[in-house]
């Protein structure tokens, strides 16, 4: 007998057609003796209605309702999944964060994990009961609702694995498993079997939206196994797992890409210490998560460029920090452009093999794409490009590092 998490996503449960379908399997696999814990999201489409809602009230919501307001989609999902195992005779109880003390910091609409009390899900498996927990929400110290930002239900899923020791974390989704590309974007992408946290944490912050970044770090830092895969079927999915001696051997694992980032540059500024101090400070302050950062040779002796990126959401606010203290710094302009995307090669195999860099330039200069800025790590290189080039940049890549599936 296995305890096995079983979580799924906002298109899994849909409707009430699919609803019962995601039943059926939990009673399936209750049958072949196992414990299980349902983790669910929203119906797919509803917290999108949900800070539509919000938005039409206050383009800037106060944080706390807008938590409380997103919150509400997985508690229709939870009762409904919960509903519909009762009526097929496997007794069911759904749970909210409150109810079961899954406990956040008060980081509204990004809140972080802080502790999970396990003993009203443990005293509920002895009774026999599946429990059906909301992902997505939590409570702070003071009981106010928070969320775990979008996608957040990945990561429900694994802490509670995480919490409870179970077996598996296993990701119900529209896709049948982790592809090297967005298998919606790229056509050939093919299906891998196994990946290994480290590469699936880059993956994920890097856009792939498969899994919530913070569901990777949570499988990485517990051992949880993480298994994507179909809710529509009982395919294999994929095995997100440490790191084993054949992952290196394949170089480029996938290819990935992110539109939700802006970039932001000060022309001009003083070639001097304390320039940058001064920017990034200002942006911290804010709570404004800078990705990317480049500091273009100066132009003379005296006067530099510098670039960053920072959140699409963020870049209004951003851009109005930096006029703010622009003349301080002797700066010429500002200028946001919210036209960019960043595309990423991720693979462990990355640490011993070179030319990956050069290789990843090359194609897209035939391809006659203008590469804006580069980042590198050990096992990643991220280039932010011209957003209408996003998908012609990543097929290319697929195809020149070897992704592509056979054709059938
Ligand atoms: P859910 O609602 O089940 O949480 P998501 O929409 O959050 O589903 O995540 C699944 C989607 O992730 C897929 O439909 C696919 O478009 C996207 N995706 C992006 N990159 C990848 C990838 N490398 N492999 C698989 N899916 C990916
Ligand atoms: N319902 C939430 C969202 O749409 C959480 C999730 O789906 O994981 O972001
Ligand atoms: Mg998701």
């Amino acid at each position: 007998m296995a305890l096995i998490v079983q979580k799924f996503g906002g298109t899994s449960v849909g409707s009430i057609e699919r609803i019962k379908n995601v039943a059926a399997r939990v009673r399936r696999t209750r049958d072949a003796g196992h414990q299980v814990v349902v983790v669910v999201s929203a119906m797919s489409g509803e917290t999108n209605r949900l800070v539509k809602l919000a938005y039409e009230i206050d383009p800037e919501p106060v944080s706390r309702e807008y938590d409380a307001l997103l919150a509400s989609g997985e508690q229709v999902s939870t009762a409904l999944l919960a509903l519909a195992l009762n009526k097929m005779g496997a007794p069911a109880r759904s749970l909210l964060a409150h109810q079961i003390g899954l406990r956040t910091d008060r980081v509204w609409s990004r809140a972080r994990i802080e502790s999970i009390g396990s003993s009203v899900l443990m005293a509920a498996l002895e009774r026999g009961e599946t429990p059906v927990v909301a992902g997505f929400q939590g409570i702070d110290a003071e009981g106010n609702i928070t969320t775990l930002g979008r996608g957040g239900s990945d990561t429900t899923g694994v802490a509670l694995a995480a919490a409870l020791n179970a077996d598996v974390c296993e990701i119900y989704t529209d896709v049948d498993g982790i592809y090297t590309a967005d298998p919606n974007i790229v056509k050939r992408a093919s299906k891998i079997a196994r990946i290994s946290y480290d590469e699936m944490l880059e993956l994920a912050s890097l856009g792939a939206k498969v899994l919530q970044t913070r569901s990777v770090e949570f499988g990485m830092k517990y051992g949880v196994p993480i298994h994507v895969r179909s809710s529509f079927d009982e395919s294999e999915g994929s095995w997100v797992v440490p790191e084993d001696a054949t992952m290196e051997q394949v170089v480029v694992r996938a290819v990935t890409y992110d539109k939700n980032d802006a970039r932001i540059s000060i022309i001009g500024v003083r070639d001097q210490p304390g320039v940058a101090a001064r920017v990034f400070d200002l942006l911290s302050e804010a709570e404004i998560i800078v990705d990317m950062i480049v500091q273009n040779s100066s132009h003379d002796d005296s006067k530099t460029d510098l670039t960053f990126t920072v959140p699409k959401a963020d870049v209004i606010e951003a851009q109005r920090l930096m006029e703010r203290v622009a003349k301080d710094l002797g700066a010429d302009s500002v200028r946001a452009a919210t036209n960019i995307s960043k595309v990423s090669v991720v693979g462990v195999g990355m640490r011993s093999h070179s030319g990956v860099a050069a290789k990843m330039f090359k194609v897209l200069s035939s391809a006659g794409v203008n590469i804006q800025m580069i980042a590198t790590s050990e096992i990643k290189i991220s280039i932010v490009i011209d957003e209408a080039y996003t998908e012609l940049a990543v097929r290319v890549l697929h195809e020149a590092f070897g992704l592509d599936a056979a054709p059938a």
